[in-house]
């Protein structure tokens, strides 16, 4: 009996918009998860298995030390991995402080800023690790998330656009 191949869903900084996406797909979750097994995916399940992992969905953009590290690791462990997301693809809304000073921002909006490790900019996931697919959106879309996971775990590329109106 071949093993099945194994899915991990990732957070960086996001509203989490785009894993309810995933949970919200129900009925094809279940039969998804008749070929998948699912071992991280802190949102739906207290799973955790170590990797390597065979596809990883990553939610959320760069902005502290902590996820520098941590987006490093992920790739190291993953054989496929996809970004969802616009956090994750470009920045998200977050990425505002890109033009503006973080210090200032801290220091305005919490009472002992010197605790708040955050780095100056948010970035995507690919500035810092090569990325095999984007799933473009604000939230990403639920056919096109389906489609892109069966593809990766069927061994084939998806069949969707790289691209959007909103972007390019
Ligand atoms: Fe939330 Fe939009 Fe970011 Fe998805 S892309 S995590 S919906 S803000």
């Amino acid at each position: 009996m071949t093993t099945p191949p194994t899915l991990a869903v990732w957070k960086f900084t996001s509203c989490d918009g785009c894993q309810l996406t995933l949970l919200d797909c129900e009925d094809e979750l279940l039969a998804l998860a008749g070929r998948v097994r699912i071992v991280h995916f802190t949102e739906a399940t207290s799973t955790v298995e170590p990797g390597p992992y065979d596809v990883s969905l990553v939610e959320g953009s760069v902005t502290t030390p902590d996820e520098l590290r941590r987006v490093a690791e992920i790739r190291e462990q993953s054989r496929i991995l996809v970004t969802i997301g616009a956090c994750a693809t470009h920045g998200g809304i977050q990425a505002l402080r890109n033009f503006a000073d973080i210090e200032e921002f801290t220091s305005i909006v919490y009472a002992s800023p010197e605790y708040i490790e955050t780095l100056s900019t948010s970035t995507p996931i690919s500035d810092h690790v090569p990325v095999d697919f984007e799933l473009r959106g604000c939230p990403i879309d639920r056919r096109q998330l389906l489609d892109t996971l069966c593809a990766f775990l069927a061994g084939r590329a998806p069949d969707i656009p790289n691209t959007s109106v909103c972007t390019e």
